[in-house]
This record gives structure tokens, sequence and C-alpha cells, in this order.
């Protein structure tokens, strides 16, 4: 093994069920270009040892009342959390048996939302049934972490809350010098292991949510107070989004460079810095005398087909854990199944939209990668991990690429289950969803956003509510599920957009056009068209000047008299159970506790729409 000059890291908590892809790709890179480096997954490592015996019997063993449910089946919980995280990492399959019995498992508050599990999973879907009560367990255990151990503990992310806008570094920085709680504790000691033995001269932190801010910066500053001679970075989707216009220094007490964009680049100058001070930093933010710089901001130049295949060295494919939050088969695909992650292409061939971040190089910077080229890599990957499942982790995949690549992999007969966010456009023809679907592509993703032809010709979406409900028919026709993004409150929308907006949902749900949905309260950020330009879409923004620390979302002054936030939760409501096959024919004034206005949709549209008489 080469020496380990940098240890790219990513720190808790991200999906359990697949490694995030940031260093995968990083390693890649740098490997090839001379530089020794290795990966760990900090996170995946942290749920295992969170959701273990010994961590639970250290917390759960003086736990006593006899009114207290953790305390009552204490000796369960502990008892049961390994056997049933090695049925959830497909190692112990008979368990299923016992668990869909419903007398194995203890049962806290996360079980009562159960509905009609037999409705939903029949008597041969034990298999999920059992990760879905399993999941519910791990739920349980998960809150009463939250609740009596740690208050930034959650499945999949770790201290989200506080990070989640800060103008000012001082409430992160409050927290960070607060005594560390029993689950920081136990990250700081799986660090520490993997320090003595890769023994880096850099730890790269990767930081794509807000929820992993918090840990990168506890462990940055372990490095700095117990290996002062490691350099500690912080890259990733959080930090390029949310810190470009970063100028308050006390973040650098726990690292000593940011680095922004895709990190290939600024990684590789930064190591050659490591070794020889003379060589100049890229992208890269430090601390200069007590004041914020960031040198040489250029734009990358490394495009998608120049890069080498995803590395999955030292990622332990058996560790993660396949859960189901929801019994809804599409829903489950974020969680459930070791998934490959690949870009098909980096940027978005769109790249209009809005509300998106469109001025930043992660959308803006359009490049595809060569057929060929993805195909190796596809190969390479399932050599290393031996999974044959893969999410195309791109901002929109190109329809072209994507005929391009399923002919390929028809004609390589290759046995490959794959799924990917798109736009509804109108390029998806039935015969190229068929052809997809013959590739392996089982499910898409994309945004609908505000089913409002007014509103999506405003967000220049480039879609009309009529070509996205055809578009999905190709879809379920060719047997893909589909997922639709939707959104609330985009600037001007009045209350009665968006209950015709939630009618459209209703209608695609009853005609079996998505299998499901999440509505997203839009935000104005600073990087989007709307922020950017907020008087071409009639509203204000409530000051233009930088946060010292953070900058993502700003306030805007509205231009109609909606109260959305008080849609919301009816909004939430319809979602969850439409997508367990609830109320989808219940008025949809149904969802809320208050007089909303009623739909001006006839009930039928979509349905006439895409040419059949009546929904389901
Ligand atoms: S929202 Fe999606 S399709 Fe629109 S510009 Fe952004 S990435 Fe592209």
């Amino acid at each position: 093994m080469a020496q380990t000059e940098i240890l790219l890291v990513t720190p808790p908590l991200t999906q359990l069920n697949a490694p995030y892809p940031a260093t995968t790709q990083l390693l890649a890179y740098l490997k090839q270009n001379g530089v020794g480096a290795s990966q760990y997954d900090l996170s995946i490592d942290l749920a295992d040892a969170v959701f273990s015996k010994s961590f639970l019997v250290e917390v759960l063993g003086e736990l006593k009342s006899s009114k207290n449910h953790f305390a009552v089946n204490k000796n369960l919980y502990i008892d049961l959390v390994d056997p049933v995280k090695a049925f959830l990492r497909g190692k112990n399959p008979t368990l299923s048996h016992r668990i869909c019995s419903r007398q194995l498992l203890p049962e806290g508050s996360r079980f009562s939302q159960i509905e009609d599990l037999e409705w939903w999973f029949g008597s041969l879907g034990k298999s999920d049934m059992a990760r879905y009560l399993a999941t519910l367990f791990l739920l349980d255990i998960s809150d009463f972490i939250r609740e009596n151990v740690c208050q930034h503990f959650g499945v999949t992310k770790y201290a989200e809350r506080i990070s989640l806008s800060l103008p000012q570094f001082t409430q992160l920085g409050k927290e960070l010098s607060k005594e560390s709680n029993p689950v920081d504790l136990l990250m700081i000691s799986l660090l520490k292991a993997k320090l003595e033995i890769f023994k880096p001269k850099v730890v790269g932190f990767t930081v794509p949510f807000p929820g992993n801010l918090y840990a990168a910066l506890r462990c940055g500053k372990f490095i700095k107070e117990h290996y002062p001679e490691i350099k500690a970075i912080i890259g990733g989707g959080f930090v390029s989004t949310e810190l470009r216009m970063l100028n308050d220094p006390s973040i650098f007490d726990y690292i000593d460079f940011i680095i922004l964009d895709d990190g290939e680049l600024p990684l590789l100058s930064l190591m050659q810095y490591v070794n020889d001070r003379r060589t100049p930093l890229l992208r890269t933010f430090i601390k200069d005398h007590e004041e914020v710089r960031l040198l040489n901001n250029l734009p990358d130049t490394v495009i998608a087909k120049d890069l080498p295949a995803p590395d999955y060295t030292g990622i332990d494919v058996d560790k993660y854990l396949s859960l189901m939050e929801l019994p809804n088969p599409m829903h489950s695909l974020w969680s459930n199944g070791f998934w490959n992650k690949i870009q098909l292409a980096r940027g978005c061939y769109w790249a209009k939209c809005a509300f998106c971040d469109t001025s930043l190089p992660y959308i803006s910077s359009y490049n595809p990668s060569d057929v060929l080229q993805l195909i190796e890599s596809m190969q390479a990957i399932i050599a290393q991990t031996g999974q044959t499942g893969f999410h195309f982790v791109d901002e929109a995949a190109p329809p072209a690429l994507l005929r391009n690549l399923s002919k390929e992999i028809i004609k390589r007969r290759l046995t490959v289950t794959w799924w990917t966010n798109i736009r509804f456009e109108k390029n998806f023809t039935y015969e190229l969803c068929q052809l997809m679907a013959e590739a392996g592509c089982i499910a898409v993703t994309g945004g609908i956003e505000v089913a409002s032809n007014r509103l999506l010709n405003l967000m220049n979406k480039g879609v009309t509510v009529e070509q996205a409900a055809l578009t999905c028919k190709n879809f379920q026709d060719a047997t893909i599920m589909v997922h639709a993004y939707l959104m609330y409150g985009f600037p001007s929308e009045t209350e009665q957009e968006t209950i015709d907006s939630l009618e459209i949902v209703r209608q695609f749900f009853k005609v079996d056009l998505i299998q499901s949905g999440f509505w997203h309260r839009y935000a104005m950020t600073c990087h989007s068209p709307t922020g950017l330009s907020p008087q071409n879409y009639g509203v204000k923004r409530v000051t233009l000047k930088p946060n010292p620390f953070a900058n993502n979302e700003v306030p805007f002054i509205e231009s109609v008299n909606c109260n959305h936030d008080r849609l919301g939760k009816g909004l939430e409501k319809s979602i969850y159970n439409f997508m367990q096959g609830i109320g989808i024919d219940a008025h949809v004034s149904s969802w809320f506790d208050f007089k909303v206005a009623l739909p001006s949709i006839p009930p039928n549209y979509i349905a006439k729409t895409i040419g059949i008489k009546k929904g389901r």
C-alpha cells in the first residue's frame, strides 16, 4: 500500500445504505496523479458503533423506571440491535419471520405510524415488511439517543439544525466549545484509530450537507489539539454553496484550509503545496493575518471525460444498512440497497431554472462523460464493490446521453439496475423510456415543482404540466417508477395556485403517473436567478449585504398576500398519505385544518391529458 499522504473522510452522518460519492471520485483522481490517498467513511462507522450492543449497554444500562419504554425493554434493545443490524445488511434473512410476527421487537413511538401492513406487503412481501419494521426499531433507538444522550443525533444527519442557517459562526463555535458528548467521543475514537493506522499529512473532510459541518469541525478540533502536524481541510457541497463569501476567520480555529467547487485540482495543488510551499493554492480559503483570503479562484479545468472511475478501495460494502422508512417502493430507493454512485455529466445541461443555483459551477459548467468510458467505469466499480446497482447522481441526466448509454449497456449485455434524476421533457419518448428500462432503469426523479403553467413558465422550467404528465406516462408504460420534486411558495404564487398544484399532484397519483413526491418550501438563494434579480419575479430581497459566515438563503418580501407556511403542513400530510395509497380520492381541502381555496382544475384533467378515461 502506498503511503497515505491524504486521508479523505466522510464525516457523520450521511445515508446509511451507501457511501456519499465525493471521496470515491477524489480518491481516484488523486491516485491517478501520484498522490498517496486513502478514504474513510466515518459516517457509517459511527452509525455502526452507535447501533451496537456495547453502546446500548453504556447508554441504557443504568436506566431504571417502570414507566419508561426503554427502561422496561432495555435488555431487548441490547440483545436485538446486532441481529437486526445483520438483517438490514442482508446477512440474517430468516430473522424476517420473527420480525414480522410483531412478537420479537419492542415497539416504541415510531411504530404508531404503521398503517395497514398487510395491504402494503401482502403475504409474500415478508422481507420488505421486516425491513420496514427493523427500520422503525432503529429509528426508536435513534430518538432515544437524541433525547437522552446526544441532541445532535439523527439516523442520517448530525447536528444539522445548528448549521442550517448560520449567518455568523458564533452559535456553531459555542456548540463546538462544549464538552464532547458520548457520540462525539465515539466518533473521535474511530477517527483517532484511523489516524494511527494511516498517519496522513492531510485530512480532507467532505461536507455535502449542513448535517456534516459540526462533525467535520469537531474532528478538525481534535486533529489540531492532538496531531498539530496534520493539516485539516473541508470542502464539498455545503461549503461551495454557503461559504463562498466567508470573511469570519473563526472557522480556522478548527481547520486549516477550505476549498471550493469540484475538489480535484484544489486538492492536488494543496498536496503539492504541503511538500513545497512555493506551489500556488487553487480556489482555497486561508487565514492570513487574522483575515480570510480566497486564493486563485480560477474555474475548474478537469472535465468529466478526464476523470477516472470512482475508486471504492477502503469502502467496506458489507457495513452498509438497507433501511425502509416508508412502505413505498420508490421512496425506499434512497435508503435501501447499496447503490454504486457515478455522474454521467458534470453540471446541468439545462441550467435555467430560476430557483436553482445556476450561477455556481456545479450547475453551470456542463460537460458530459464519454459513453464508452462510463461503461468501463461501471464495470470497474462492479469489480470493486461486487454490486450491480447504480445511482447516476446527476443534476439532470441528459436524454441523448441516456439513450447512448442504454444502447451500450444492452449491446454489452451488462446486467445492471439504475436510477437517476431527469427533467420531464418531451425527449423522454415512450421508445426512449423502453430502451432505458431494457438497460436496467427502474426509476427516475425529477422536478414538477409548482404544478402550474404560469409558474413553470415564470421559473423557466422548460416544461408544462401537460408535458410532464405525458413524460411520466411514458416512464410508467415502460414500468419505470417516478418520484416528483414539488415546490410551494415560489415568488408571486397565490393560494389558489398552491391548491391547484396539489390537485394536479393528486391526479398524478390517481392515474399512477408518480409513485412518490416531496414538497419543498421555496427558499430564495443568493446564487439563483430569483436571488440575483428578484425584481424580475416581482419581489424584493430584504438585504443584499453578505453575512460574515454562511450565505445561501436570503429573506424577501412577497408581492402576494398568501401565508405559505400555513399551507405547508397540509401539503406534507397529503403527500405522506398519497405515497401510502391513502386519501387519493379525498377532496384536497380535507388536508387542511382551515378553509382553503377550492381547486379550479377539473377532477379528470390529467386523465384526459394523457388520454385515459378515468383514474384507477
Ligand atoms: S433545477 Fe435541475 S434542471 Fe433546473 S437548472 Fe437546476 S439542476 Fe438543472
